[in-house]
C-alpha cells in the first residue's frame, strides 16, 4: 500500500526489476510502455510515461525505461532485448485522450510477454474500480497480468494507492524491500475496505456498463445530428472521450461554465470520467447542455 497512483507504479516497477534480479537472477531491468501513456510524475514514472512536455526541465531521469508506439506489436518485439523486465501498459490510456487499446493488440502484448520470458503489468490507476465496467480494466479481456497499480479511485478521494502481484511475482520482494510510512495507514485503509465493499454492494461496474453504453449512444447521436463537430466518441463504462473536430479550449470553458467539469486532452479531447454513482438524468442533462454548446460554438 502506498498513497499514489504514481508510487504504485514506482512499486510494480521496482518489483520488477527486483523478481528478474534476485528470483530469475537475470539482469533485466528495463521497462517498456507505449506511446501515448502515461504512468505518473515521480522520476521513475516520468521516465516510463516518457513525454518530454511533463519532464522538460526535470532531467536526468532515471535509465532503464524505453518506450515503442502502441497497436504496434512488431516495434515491441523489436524492443525487447535479454535487458528487458517488463511490458507495463494502461488497459484503456486516460490522459492519453482515453484510448481503448484493441483487445487482440493487448492479448498480442500479453503472448509476447509469455513467449519473451518477461513481466506483463497493468497500470489500473484510472481505469481500475468499476470505471470501465469490469471492477479491473484487465478483466475486459479476460488478461492475466503479473502485477497491476492502482490509485485514484481506491480510498474514494483519499490519498491512497496499492500494488498487486502475483505470488510468484511477490517472491520478488521480502520484509523491509519495499515500504513507505503512510502506506496502508488505518484512516485510508478502513475508507478503502468500505470503499470496495460498496462498488461491489451496489454493482457499480455493472452500473458503470450499463450507464457508459446509454450516454455513450447519446453521444453518437449527437456526432450524427452535427456532422463535422465531434470525430469520434471513444472509451468504455464511464471512461469516455469526446474528440471534437475543432478547438476544444471554447467548449470546454463553456461546459464548466454551465457546471460540468470535464478535462480536456490534447486541446481536442473532452474526457468525461463521472461518479459511479451518477444519476442517469445527470448524463442526459449533459448530453443536453453539451449539445447547445456544440451549436453555439
Ligand atoms: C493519475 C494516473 C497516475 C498517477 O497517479 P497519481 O496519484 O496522480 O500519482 C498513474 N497512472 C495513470 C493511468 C493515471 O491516470
Amino acid at each position: 500500500f502506498c498513497n499514489s497512483g504514481a508510487e504504485a507504479n514506482e512499486a510494480c516497477i521496482k518489483l520488477a526489476r527486483r523478481y528478474m534480479r534476485v528470483v530469475r537472477q537475470r539482469d533485466a531491468y528495463e521497462i517498456i510502455t507505449l506511446g501515448g501513456c502515461f504512468h505518473g510524475r515521480t522520476l521513475g514514472a516520468l521516465a516510463a510515461t516518457g513525454r518530454e512536455s511533463l519532464s522538460n526541465g526535470f532531467t536526468p531521469l532515471p535509465e532503464g525505461f524505453r518506450q515503442v508506439p502502441a497497436k504496434d506489436l512488431e516495434a515491441l518485439r523489436a524492443a525487447i532485448t535479454p535487458a528487458t523486465a517488463a511490458v507495463l501498459v494502461e488497459v484503456v490510456q486516460g490522459e492519453g485522450g482515453v484510448v481503448p487499446l484493441p483487445a487482440d493488440y493487448l492479448h498480442g502484448v500479453q503472448a509476447l510477454c509469455r513467449e519473451k520470458d518477461i513481466l506483463f503489468l497493468c497500470d489500473e490507476v484510472q481505469a481500475g474500480f468499476c470505471r470501465t465496467g469490469k471492477f479491473w480494466a484487465f478483466q475486459l479481456y479476460d488478461l492475466e497480468p503479473d502485477a497491476i497499480s492502482m490509485a485514484k479511485s481506491l480510498a474514494n478521494g483519499l490519498p491512497m494507492g496499492a500494488m498487486l502481484a502475483t505470488d510468484e511475482m511477490a517472491r520478488g520482494f521480502e520484509a523491509g524491500s519495499h515500504a513507505t510510512t503512510f502506506g496502508g495507514g488505518a484512516l485510508t485503509s478502513a475508507v478503502a475496505a468500505k470503499t470496495v465493499e460498496i462498488m461491489l454492494r451496489d454493482h457499480l461496474a455493472q452500473r458503470a456498463a450499463a450507464l457508459g453504453a446509454h450516454l455513450k449512444e447519446q453521444l453518437q447521436a449527437l456526432g450524427q445530428r452535427l456532422p463535422g463537430k465531434i470525430r469520434e466518441v471513444r472509451g468504455v463504462g464511464l471512461m469516455l472521450g469526446i474528440e471534437l473536430s475543432g478547438d476544444g479550449q471554447p467548449v470546454w470553458e463553456e461546459l464548466l461554465r454551465r457546471g460540468y467539469i470535464c478535462n480536456l486532452s490534447h486541446g481536442v479531447t473532452l474526457r468525461l470520467l463521472p461518479p459511479l454513482t451518477i444519476d442517469e438524468a445527470d448524463l442526459d442533462g449533459f448530453a443536453r447542455v453539451l449539445e447547445e454548446v456544440l451549436r453555439a460554438n
